[in-house]
């Protein structure tokens, strides 16, 4: 990662009429997450899209991609992810990847690794594509494909994860874990350092939407969740004494902490989240809340950062309720994460419930105790695709 595609809008000058933000005290949106699709050809009963999108609108143009990338860059947004979805089935990402390099962003790929060839791999390094993360479900080919509903999946993704490392790209190779695969931690490491991963994510799965759904069989317990922990810090030790540049990143879940994370670093402060549709989110999982979010179709990004509703909605503190309100770590964690407490509780501006000071911790009490139920076939999980959408989110 070098500093010149950092350093936030430094090589773009803002339009005239813009140049001053309309509330210098709010953060710049360092971030861009363009979730280019929700299309995509697996079916993770763990993905964050929202349950309802197979009944989203119109994707956004190239042309809308780019205005979008251009003010976002105006601003201050230093670094972008091509997210999706799967990212790889707009036909235009080497274009959009091409014109965010340009505009002097650090441009990351977020994807499965089905639909890319060394076609592809070539067309992205000639676009001054950075970083690729490649995403796995298991490190057990038959697990992997069952849970990614592609008898070829597995297959594809060592493939391509080797072909990244011979474009020499560096490379994340992202797992997310659960009681499906945690138990095979040891193995996952073991095959990101067979493919020279520079980075290893090793996330336990959150639980927004897909995920939540199917939250009873994804928990793991405690103790698989400690033992994972114990592993990857061995394989941390290994690697640093053999000299091995590999980096494992341990994300714990929210459901076995007594204090929630500072979700997106606060509420309109540093991410930008814009999906298929245009939709612009402070966090990718915002959409579920019932709050009225801008569309990039109908405004700019200054306004709708600055100016809307959806983006002030939960900025600051002044809309906390105790105990948020008059507890001396509210600087440190934003009051947690305002989908976990509309989804837990059923109203986003309560405390979220992964807080031991919320009145409503019970509830995550009680979804700890169901890990402790035996683990069930991969069949019952609800996987996301197209049909279950539909019926999920029938009007
Ligand atoms: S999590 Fe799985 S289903 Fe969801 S977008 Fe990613 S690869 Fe597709
Ligand atoms: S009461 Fe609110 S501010 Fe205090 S620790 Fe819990 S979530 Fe954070």
């Amino acid at each position: 990662m070098s500093d010149e595609h950092l350093a936030p809008g430094a090589a773009i000058a803002a339009p005239a009429d813009h140049a001053q933000p309309a509330q210098p005290a709010v953060g710049l949106p360092l971030w861009l997450l363009a979730e280019v699709t929700y299309r995509c050809p697996l079916q993770c009963p763990y993905c964050s899209n929202p349950l309802d999108f197979a009944r989203q609108g119109e994707e956004l143009s190239t042309e809308q991609w780019i205005r979008v990338m251009t003010e976002a860059r105006q601003m201050g947004a230093a670094q972008i992810g091509f997210s999706g979805g799967e990212p790889l089935v707009r036909k235009d990402l080497a274009q959009l990847i091409a014109e965010a390099r340009k505009l002097g962003y650090y441009t990351n790929l977020i994807t499965s690794g089905i639909g890319l060839n060394e076609q592809k791999l070539a067309d992205f390094q000639r676009a001054g594509l950075d970083h690729i993360q490649i995403s796995f479900q298991s490190s057990d080919e038959e697990v992997n494909n069952m849970l990614a509903g592609s008898g070829k999946a597995f297959a594809q993704k060592l493939a391509m994860a080797r072909a990244v490392k011979a474009h020499g790209y560096p490379m994340v190779l992202n797992f997310v874990t659960h009681r499906y695969n945690i138990d095979d931690i040891d193995r996952i490491i073991e095959l990101c350092i067979a493919l020279e991963a520079d980075f290893v994510e090793l996330a336990t799965t959150q639980f927004y939407g897909w995920a939540k759904l199917n939250r009873a069989l994804l928990l793991p317990t405690r103790e698989q969740l400690e033992r994972a922990e114990r592993i990857t810090n061995e394989y941390r030790a290994k690697l640093e004494a053999s000299g091995n540049p590999c980096k494992l990143i341990f994300v714990t879940p929210d459901y076995y902490e007594e204090r929630p994370k500072p979700c997106m670093g606060g509420w309109g402060s540093l991410f930008l989240t814009v999906t298929p549709d245009g939709t612009a989110l402070p966090c990718h999982g915002a959409r579920m809340l019932p709050v009225e979010f801008p569309n990039v179709r109908d405004h700019d990004l200054r306004h709708i950062w600055y100016e809307s509703f959806g983006f002030n909605r939960f900025r600051g503190n002044a809309w906390m309720p105790e105990p948020c309100r008059s507890c001396d770590e509210k600087e440190k964690d934003f009051g947690g994460c305002r989908c976990q407490a509309f989804m837990l509780t059923g109203d986003a501006a309560n405390t979220d419930p992964v807080c031991g000071k919320s009145p409503e911790h019970r509830i995550i009490v009680q979804a700890r105790s169901e890990a402790a139920q035996p683990v069930q076939p991969i069949q019952r999980l609800i996987f996301r695709n197209d049909r279950n959408s539909r019926e999920l989110s029938q009007p």
